[in-house]
């Protein structure tokens, strides 16, 4: 573009000069004589005459020491006076140049219209600048032609009109301006000027506003309100708002605004613009400079946008993980999307496959939810398209009456099966960014209701355990109940019993006895037989009965648990065996012995029983060895009696604890084959358990447990 001339003071005050050297009298019509002094002021004739005056010689000085060079042309066209300037300018001298037509000093492709040019100016002459918008040039002899600015101006003298031409060489300046436009028109931002007053700078916009809104800048300075047109409808207001102070009190503006760029996008613009006064403080122009902020904009979008996602995700985590009923859940979630899109309606429907429908669960926000039931048929929609259509087809009543335009669904799938639906509706585009988010939700959501199904189905399956273990501990305390009353009531039924059998037992003992005494003479050898045997029968059947009587007595005297010291107890049951011990010389070992919670008579027996039979079936074949010892065992202590005695048949081992099992005869071993039974009550009594391992001929070892005592 090219800029205006402008026409500087000194250009004036040169045109006043000339004027008093032309009223001074010099002559400016004469042919040049060619003989110019270098150092003198040449106008022709007067060229080679001496300065008449003090005035005329003081004005040459003047002349000589302007900075433009300065030409004078006659209304021919002709060259009548130049000053040094000139000759420095364009590298003729003084005669080289007076006489010749002005074009000398221009390139020759402007000769020809040049003179045309001259002869409609010196028609009409004026002041003023020459070439307005034009990129003037000047030629120097050598050829080299370099920029100018020229002003001209007509100039009356009593031998005619004379034209001034005052020429400055703007190739410095020029080029400072191409730098300066380089510069500004390669900077990542439009630069503008708006003029507000007649002598400011013409309208101008910076090329690279095509890159930013798609308009060229030829578009943009033919139309100086475009810009105006093309800012975004929604900001016009605020702009007017913002822009005023600037237009009316100068102060800077500074803003970010959307436009529409030609091709209909978008374009956030920072703005920034201030007033330019002119010498007397009136407002002359506006200059700005504008950045597109796109990027940023849309990048804080997407930090906006994401920042929402993980806001309204962590709300939907936490609303699927607070252990609510499934309806609160979808209603908390339904609230949370409705809050943080800033939607009217959110809904959230399950399925229903008994009832063939979709059943509304959760719905949130300003407008009404539809009505509950979404009936499906018998066939339950497949796609996410058949389901969006399902939900369009019964959401469209709700959103044409509440002025809404967009609905989105999304199916919720729990390994491809659609257990549910949920729905947004908008007034207006919903944001590109909701759909992903929907679908991330809805699997969060499916997250929630999966987990959900499983507390329930948890929950129900101890429910149902509780209701079992209710059931068998009431069973158990029932058998329990039961069974320690048939329990006391057999120790009941055997002490009367073996109190009762006493008597017909002794009835039986002493009446074979008198018939021996008696009749015994008259008795042979067979029938004497006959009673001894009646009265062995009843004999062992007494000691049967006493054994009976003793266990009972012991079992039912005391039943009450304390602590008990077993190196005590042991110690009791050696001193009631101690005449079996003495007899056979057993070796009693008793190791070391712990205390534990029991009953000590119980305790006694059971030692005493255990030691008894470790005695009773010893080995003739060498020395009776007992040994007793503990150890612990986990939370038991574990009790064994070991002898080397007779040992018992492996496929007896069970048995012998049985009521009255014996494995010897009464003839042989003397016993009841109670005293293992009685055993095995008082360890389960007490909560352990007993039990032998034996090798056959070579000895036995009883176990048997007790609990140990919690400090
Ligand atoms: P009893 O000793 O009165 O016969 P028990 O109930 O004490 O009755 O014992 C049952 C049977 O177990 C005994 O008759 C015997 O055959 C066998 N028995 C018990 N203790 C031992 C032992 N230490 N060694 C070998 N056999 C044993």
């Amino acid at each position: 573009m090219n800029e205006p001339l402008e026409i500087r003071a000194d250009f004036v005050e040169a045109r006043e000069v000339l004027q008093r050297l032309a009223r001074a009298g010099a002559s400016a019509a004469a042919p040049p004589s060619g003989n110019g002094a270098p150092s003198s002021m040449a106008t022709g004739q007067a060229a080679a005459a001496v300065p008449s005056t003090w005035a005329e010689q003081t004005l040459r000085r003047l002349l000589e020491s302007l900075p433009d060079a300065l030409v004078v042309i006659d209304a021919r066209g002709n060259i009548v006076l130049v000053n040094g300037k000139t000759e420095e300018l364009f590298g003729y001298s003084r005669a080289e140049m007076l006489g010749q037509a002005v074009e000398l000093l221009i390139p020759e492709r402007y000769r020809a219209a040049h003179v045309g040019q001259r002869a409609n100016y010196f028609a009409a002459p004026r002041v003023r600048p020459m070439g307005a918008g034009l990129n003037l040039q000047g030629r120097h002899k050598s050829g080299a032609e370099f920029p100018v600015e020229i002003s001209l101006s007509p100039l009356q003298t009593e031998h005619g009109p004379l034209f001034t031409a005052v020429v400055r060489d703007v190739t410095l300046r020029k080029r400072e301006e191409a730098k300066f436009r380089t510069l500004v028109e390669n900077i990542p931002a439009v630069t503008f000027i708006a003029p507000l007053d007649d002598s400011a700078p013409e309208f101008y916009v910076s090329p690279q506003i095509e890159q930013m809104l798609g308009f060229s800048q030829k578009e943009w300075l033919e139309d100086p309100v475009l810009w105006h047109r093309q800012l975004h409808p929604e900001d016009r207001e605020r702009w007017n708002v913002q822009f005023a102070p600037t237009c009316a009190e100068g102060t800077a503006f500074r803003s970010i605004y959307r436009f529409i760029a030609k091709d209909g996008r978008v374009v956030w613009v920072h703005g920034s613009a201030q007033m330019v006064r002119g010498g007397e403080g009136q407002p002359v122009f506006l200059q700005g400079v504008a950045f597109d902020v796109t990027a940023i904009k849309e990048a804080e979008e997407a930090e906006r946008a994401r920042a929402r996602l993980t806001a309204l995700q962590a709300r939907i985590n936490a609303s699927v993980t607070r252990g609510d009923a499934l309806p609160v859940m979808l209603r908390r979630c339904v609230e949370a999307l409705v809050e943080h899109l800033g939607i009217p309606l959110a809904c959230i429907w399950t399925l229903d496959e008994s009832q063939e429908s979709l059943r509304l669960q959760a719905s949130a926000g300003a407008v009404s939810a539809p009505i509950a039931s979404i009936g499906i048929g018998s066939g339950i929609p497949r796609t996410d398209d058949e389901v969006a259509d399902l939900i369009a087809g019964h959401l469209a009543r709700v959103m044409e009456q509440s002025r809404l335009t967009s609905a989105l669904s999304q199916p919720l799938r729990m390994e491809d099966r659609l257990i549910g639906v949920a729905a947004l509706c908008a007034p207006g585009a919903l944001p590109h960014d909701v759909p992903p988010l929907l679908r991330q939700i809805c699997d969060e959501i499916v997250l929630g209701v999966g987990r959900k199904h499983a507390e329930e189905a948890l929950y129900r399956l101890n429910v149902e355990l509780e209701r079992r273990v209710c059931e068998r501990t009431e069973e158990l305390a029932r058998s329990t109940t039961e069974l320690r009353e048939k329990s006391e009531e057999l120790e009941q039924f055997t002490y009367v019993a073996s109190h009762d059998l006493r008597e017909p037992l002794r009835t039986l003992v002493n009446y074979p006895q008198r018939l021996l005494k008696h009749y015994g003479d008259t008795f042979n050898p067979e029938a004497r037989e006959w009673i001894e045997r009646v009265t062995n029968g009843a004999d062992r059947m007494r000691r049967l009965i006493d054994s009976l009587s003793y266990y009972a007595r012991v079992l039912r005297r005391d039943r009450s648990f304390a602590m008990v010291e077993t190196a005590v107890v042991i110690e009791e049951a050696r001193s009631n065996l101690q005449a079996a011990i003495e007899e056979c010389g057993a070796d009693l070992r008793v190791g070391e012995m712990p205390a534990v919670r029991g009953n000590q008579q119980q305790l006694m027996l059971l030692f005493q029983n255990l030691i008894g039979n470790a005695v009773k079936f010893r080995s003739s074949k060498r020395p009776v060895r007992v040994e007793v010892a503990c150890e612990r065992r986990g939370d038991d202590w574990l009790f064994r009696v070991r002898d080397n005695g007779i040992g018992i048949e492996a496929k007896f081992l069970e048995r012998i604890f049985g009521l009255g099992e014996r494995l010897h005869s009464a003839s042989r071993y003397t016993g009841s084959g109670f005293g293992l039974t009685i055993c095995a009550k008082i360890v389960t009594g007490h909560g352990g358990r007993i039990w032998v391992e034996s090798e056959f001929g070579e000895g036995s070892t009883f176990f048997f447990t007790l609990g140990v005592i919690d400090d």
